[in-house]
């Protein structure tokens, strides 16, 4: 099983961001800015263009809904969007709040934020999602 496989079933901890029985979004341990979210498919597949079309379709179709929420938690002029998928054999979106080009700079020094930074930003994520 993969280490996303095992985050989304709950049997290795995240900050959850938003979830519901096909995709689940969790914060990203290592983020290139403040409230830098996954967003997963359930299902076990490595390389995202390797999902049916309907999954494919869906996933992104449950990521608007994570940005929409992103948003409102952390106050941005956008929310990029980015596949990469060179470290974790798992299909994955990252969506990444953004005030300019180099806050999707994935090469720059990882922010290092205390745990109830972490929490704070995706309970807020969490509530914002579920509003909608
Ligand atoms: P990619 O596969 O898109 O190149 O990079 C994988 C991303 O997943 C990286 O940004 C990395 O920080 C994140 N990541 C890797 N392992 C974990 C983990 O165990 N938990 C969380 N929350 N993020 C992870």
């Amino acid at each position: 099983m993969s280490i996303f496989s095992k985050i989304a079933n709950g049997e290795i901890p995240s900050y959850k961001c938003a979830e519901d029985e096909r995709f689940y979004a969790f914060l990203d341990i290592n983020p290139v800015a403040l409230g830098h979210t996954l967003v997963i498919p359930r299902q076990e597949v490595d390389y995202i263009f390797d999902l049916d079309n309907r999954t494919l379709a869906d996933l992104h179709v449950f990521a608007k809904r994570v940005a929409l929420a992103l948003r409102e938690a952390v106050p941005c002029t956008k929310v990029g969007m980015a596949v990469l998928g060179l470290e974790v054999p798992h299909a994955h979106i990252h969506l990444i709040p953004l005030q300019s080009e180099g806050d999707m700079d994935f090469r720059k020094e990882k922010l290092h934020l205390q745990p109830e930074e972490m929490q704070a930003v995706a309970d807020k994520i969490y509530a914002a999602f579920k509003k909608l």
